[in-house]
Order: structure tokens, then sequence, then C-alpha cells
């Protein structure tokens, strides 16, 4: 168990903050950065490696111990503190990586027999995921809590029941609905109109789970250098050259891991990622009893709005943990900026209009053009593995071991995503500025149902 780091005598409500009348109180950080420590940042390599990877979350991480358990020498290059991008931010939530399309549009988009390989191995993430937690050992409240989505409206209810039943149909994925009358078996509102139940979907503490995988790279022999932000990519006779503000580091091969970080530095990638917002808010310790009594189901919750919402208790504290997309109101150091959260919060749970709450965060969620996360290699050999539009704790985690696998010539890394051509867009350059105007308009249409 964590201690507040502030009494929460002194947080501001929930109805404060959907007010926007919040100064000051919000811890505006992470809340899983809580339990971890700052280490000063460490050296890059004195000697050319076999491989450097671009970004330390999951993705270059997992790709990163996938490559020194095989033998190779590795060196991390992050711009931040290690994980300080969407892996320490996020969720986590997990899921089979399945919820980008209804069963039936994939089916129309690729035809059945692709449809079906590409489900089934978003249930191999979900597998992998925990096989690997399991066999590094690292402690991270991992736990297979299934996840409930409740319908915003009665339509969403049977379009989810008839898409549940494709998913069991075509990849042997179990669900179950729950209709309104017995909802609050699952969550303790009025809002929804019924839901639906993935069993199997599971849940961890992202910061805990970012730290095992960082402790094990390490003693694998493996460099995670941060504040080394990439700023050009050179392709040498044997290689490149990767060029940060402390130093030039050579390696054979490269791997970016960037996501929804991705910069100029690589223009493939960066002509094919749009980085989208995304926010949360933690409340302050409440009684658990308050928390079981919100969540009596335990599991992961999220909405079927086009602008949705997701939301779960804590692993290891008893707070509420409150997501959807950032406010474009004001800076995301801003409290205001996270308001909309709020309302929201109180929309599903209008009893918590007085529990305080204590941490507000922002983070990057890497979307593509053909909403399909994509791993490969560039034009010029730059391999990378990247686009999971949100729901990347599973997908990161499965990448990253495909792509240094496939860098290794590996058979094991083969990956049904492999063959999926990765698109740019000739606006691509505009596409961020558009995010706030395409997110009203989704806002609209939940609102008004068109
Ligand atoms: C707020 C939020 C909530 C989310 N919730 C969920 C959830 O509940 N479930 C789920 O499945 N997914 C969720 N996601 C998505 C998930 O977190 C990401 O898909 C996943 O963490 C991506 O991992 P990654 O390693 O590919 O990228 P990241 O973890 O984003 O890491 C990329 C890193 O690259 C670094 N970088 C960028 N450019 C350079 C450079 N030039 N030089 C050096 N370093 C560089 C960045 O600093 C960053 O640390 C959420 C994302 C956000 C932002």
């Amino acid at each position: 168990m964590i201690a507040d780091p502030v009494p929460p005598v002194f947080l501001p409500t929930l109805a404060d903050l959907a007010r926007g009348r919040v100064r000051s109180g919000l811890t505006m950080a992470p809340w899983w950065w809580e339990p971890l420590d700052d280490a000063p940042p460490a050296a890059l390599p004195g000697a050319p490696v076999d491989v450097a990877i671009v970004g330390s979350g999951f993705t270059g991480l997992v790709a990163a111990l996938t490559l020194l358990r095989a033998g190779r020498s590795v060196t991390v290059l992050e711009a931040g503190r290690p994980g300080f991008g969407a892996s320490t931010r996020n969720g986590g939530q997990i899921g089979s990586g399945n919820q980008k399309f209804r069963v039936k549009t994939l089916i129309a988009m690729m035809g059945q027999t692709k449809a079906e390989a590409l489900l089934r191995e978003g249930v191999a993430m979900l597998d992998h995921i925990e096989a690997l937690i399991r066999d590094e050992g690292i402690a991270c409240h991992f736990t297979r809590c299934g996840r409930f989505r409740g319908a915003m409206r009665p339509a969403h209810y049977e379009a989810m029941a008839r898409d549940m039943e494709d998913l069991r149909r075509h990849a042997g994925v179990a669900s179950f609905m729950v209709p309104r009358a017995a909802q609050h078996a699952e969550i303790a509102s009025d809002l929804f109109h019924g839901g639906s139940v993935l069993p199997d979907d599971a849940s961890l503490h992202p910061g805990l789970y970012h730290a095992g995988l960082l402790d094990r790279v390490q003693a694998a022999g493996g460099i995670v250098a941060g504040q080394a932000e990439v700023v050009a990519l050179r392709p040498e006779a044997r290689g490149f050259t990767l060029v940060t503000p402390r130093g030039r580091v050579q390696a054979r091969d490269v791997i970016v891991a960037t996501n929804g970080y991705t910069q100029h530095f690589d223009s493939y990638t960066r002509r094919r990622i749009v980085p989208v917002g995304s926010a949360l808010i933690a409340t302050g310790a409440l009684p658990p009893a308050r928390i079981a009594a919100l969540t009596p189901g335990g599991r992961m919750y999220g909405n079927s709005a086009r602008v949705f919402s997701y939301f779960r208790a804590a692993p290891d504290a008893p707070r509420l943990i409150w997501g959807g997309r950032i406010g474009h109101n004001a800076a995301q150091t801003d409290p205001r900026a996270y308001a909309h959260l709020a309302r929201d919060l109180l929309a599903t749970f209008p009893q918590m209009a007085d529990a305080p709450v204590s941490h507000a965060w922002s983070g990057r969620i890497g979307y593509t053009f053909d909403e399909f996360p994509h791993l490969g290699r560039t034009p010029a050999g730059v391999h990378y593995a990247m686009g999971y539009c949100g729901t990347g704790v599973s997908r990161a985690t499965w990448f990253g071991r495909k792509i240094a696998q496939q860098l290794m010539g590996a058979a094991e890394g083969a990956s049904e995503f492999s063959d999926l051509r990765f698109p740019s867009h000739p606006f691509a350059a505009l596409a961020p500025a558009a995010v706030p105007f395409v997110e009203q308009w989704y806002r609209l249409r939940d609102r008004f149902a068109f």
C-alpha cells in the first residue's frame, strides 16, 4: 500500500474539478509513478552495439529483452526518463487487442480467413503477456479480472451481443451479456443499458510492469539510456549512427519503438503515426468498501461511446482511476484540462461528487490511418513496431518480441500483421491538428445519437 502524497483533506473534490474550480492540490503526474525511483541516466555505450532501440516503453524493452536473451548487445535510447511515454501512463487494461473493429467489419475488410487469423493472434497476445510476466517473475498485480463494457444506448447493447457472439464463433473468445436489470452486480451505475463482459481480459499496474521489464533488461546486460533523444539517424556502410545530445551510438541494426511519441528523425514512421492524447485522473484514497460498492465485479470498465471512458480500481490502493480523451481547453499541466473527465465520472457515478481527486495526467497514443498496428522494416532498413491505436499493453509486448525475432531472422517472428500495408496520407502532417475537431464531432454524435 502506498502512502498518500497529500492528506485527503487538502485535495479538491471531483465536483470541484468538474466545475473547473481547481487551481492547486492536484499532482500533475501519473498515479503509477508513485512507487518508481528516478535514477541518474545511464552512460551511452563506448563501443558499437548490435542493436540500438529508440524508445523505452513496452515495445522497446520487450524487444531488448528478446535480443539480449539471444546473445545480442543492445542499447535503448530514450528521450525522457526510461518509460517516459504511454507505457507508464496508461490505464493498465489488457485485452486481446481485438477491440478496434467489430468482427463483422473486420471480415468484410479482410475476408474471413485473414480476419480469423488476426483475431486469433490478438488472443495469443493476451496469453503471451501473462506468460511473460509469470516467467520473468514481475510483480505488477497482473490479474485476469475481466472487462465490463457498458452500453450507452439500447441499440449498442444489441450490437454488442451480436459482436460477442461473432467473437466467440470466429476466435473462441468467451463472453457474456449482462442485461440492464442485472448490471448492478457489475457496477453501481444506472447510466448503462446493460453491457458485455469479457471475463478473460486482464489488468496490471503499468508502472510496476515497466519497472520489472527495465530491471530484467538491465540484469541481462542491456543499457537503457534516458535523456538521450535521437535527433538524427544516419545510414553507414555497416549499420547506423544515432545522434543524441549526449553523444553518438553506432549500431548494426535499429528498432524504432516510439509509438505515439514518434518524431521526425525517421520520416517513414512519422508520416504514418498520428499522436492522439489520452488523459486520466485518480481519486484520493477512499474507504475500500466504497470502491468495492462502485465496482462489485472488480473488473476493468469501459463504455460504448465514440469518445469513450475507461476506468478501474487501482490495484495497489483504494482509488478509482478514470480515463478518456484529453481536454483541449487548457494546457495539460492545468487542472482545467481534466474537468471533462470528472464530469464523465460523475455522469456514471453521481454518488462520487464529494470524493477527493489527487492525480491528473496525460499521454500520447499512436494512431494509424487504417487503425491496425504495424511492424516491419522501412525502405531504409530500419525496423519498427508501433501504431497500437490505444490498446497497446498486450500489443506492444507482443510486437516488441516479434520485431526482435524478425530482426534476427527467426521463424517465430512471423506475424499476421506483417503483410498489412502501412499507409500514410497526403495530409498526414495536418492530422494531429485535426484531432480535436474530430473528437468534438464524435462527442456531438455520442450526445445526439447520429
Ligand atoms: C493515457 C493512456 C492510457 C492508455 N490506456 C491503455 C489501456 O488501458 N490499455 C491498453 O492496452 N493500452 C492503453 N494505452 C496505450 C498503451 O499505453 C501504448 O500503446 C503502449 O504503452 C505503447 O508502448 P510503446 O513502448 O510502443 O510506446 P511508449 O510507451 O509511448 O514509448 C515510446 C517512447 O519513445 C520515446 N521517444 C520518442 N521519440 C524519441 C527519440 N527521438 N529518441 C529517444 N526516445 C524517443 C518516448 O519518450 C517514449 O518514452 C494508453 C495510452 C495512454 C497514453
